[in-house]
C-alpha cells in the first residue's frame, strides 16, 4: 500500500492472563479514530499498519486487535510464499515472503467445509512458545469484512489460512486456541502459563501506572 504510514511503531502485545484477551471485542466503523491504551489517537489505517509491523516482528501469521489492548473488531493476517531456504539456515526476510495480506473490520465468518483438521500445530502470539496440535478448525472458510476504504470484501481460504482466519476471530469473541484442548494440555503448560499470567499482571500494573502519570502531566 503506497499511502500507508511509515512510521514503524511496534505495539507490546498483551499476553495470556490479560482480561481483554477474553472480552468480546466491539464493531467498528473504517473511518473511526481509535486509542490503543499508551498510544495517541490514531486511525484505523495507521493501527493496522503498526499492527502489521507488530505481527512481522514477533514473526506471526495474523494479529487481533485485543492482542493489542483495543477490544475492536479488527484483525490482520498473512498468507506467506513457503521458504525453500529455511532448512538451510539462511531464511528470507518474512517481509518479502508476504502472497496476501488482509485487514478486515468486522469480519463474518461462514464455515463452507465443516471436515475438521486437527492436524496441524497452532500458536499464539499471547502465549509465546507454546504450540500444540490437535485444535480442531474447519478445512474451509468464507470471511466477510469491511475492508480500511469501507468497501464490504470477501474472502475464501481452505487449509493453513483457514485456520489463521479461525483463530483470529476467535480473538475477537474471547476465545485462545489452548481452549479446544484438553486440560491435560494446560496442565502440561502450569508453569509457563502461571508466569504469563503474571507477566500480564505486571504490565497491566505498569501500563496503568504510565497512563497515569501521563494524566497528571496533561494536568500542569
Ligand atoms: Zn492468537
Amino acid at each position: 500500500m503506497s499511502d500507508a504510514p511509515s512510521s514503524t511503531t511496534i505495539y507490546p502485545i498483551r499476553l495470556y492472563g490479560d482480561p481483554v484477551l477474553r472480552r468480546k471485542a466491539t464493531p467498528l466503523r473504517h473511518t473511526d479514530t481509535v486509542q490503543v491504551p499508551s498510544f495517541g489517537p490514531q486511525t484505523l489505517r495507521e493501527v493496522a499498519h503498526q499492527m502489521l509491523e507488530t505481527m512481522f516482528e514477533a514473526r506471526g501469521v495474523g494479529l487481533a486487535a485485543p492482542q493489542i489492548g483495543l477490544s475492536s473488531r479488527l484483525f490482520v493476517a498473512v498468507e506467506y510464499e513457503d521458504d525453500e531456504n529455511e532448512n538451510e539456515g539462511q531464511e528470507r526476510p518474512l517481509r518479502s515472503r508476504v502472497l496476501r495480506e488482509f485487514v478486515m473490520l468486522n469480519p463474518k465468518l461462514t464455515v463452507i467445509n465443516k471436515k475438521k483438521d486437527k492436524a496441524e500445530t497452532e500458536g499464539c502470539l499471547s502465549i509465546p512458545d507454546i504450540y500444540e496440535e490437535g485444535v480442531p478448525r474447519a478445512r474451509a472458510v468464507r470471511v466477510e469484512y469491511t475492508d480500511l476504504d469501507g468497501q464490504p470484501q470477501v474472502a475464501e481460504a481452505e487449509n493453513y489460512l483457514a485456520r489463521v482466519f479461525q483463530h483470529e476471530y476467535d480473538h475477537l469473541e474471547g476465545k485462545l486456541f489452548l481452549d479446544y484442548l484438553p486440560a491435560s494440555v494446560t496442565q502440561e503448560h502450569r508453569a509457563a502459563l502461571l508466569t504469563m499470567q503474571q507477566r500480564a499482571k505486571l504490565n497491566l500494573e505498569r501500563l496503568r501506572a504510565a497512563l497515569q502519570e501521563g494524566h497528571r502531566h496533561e494536568r500542569l
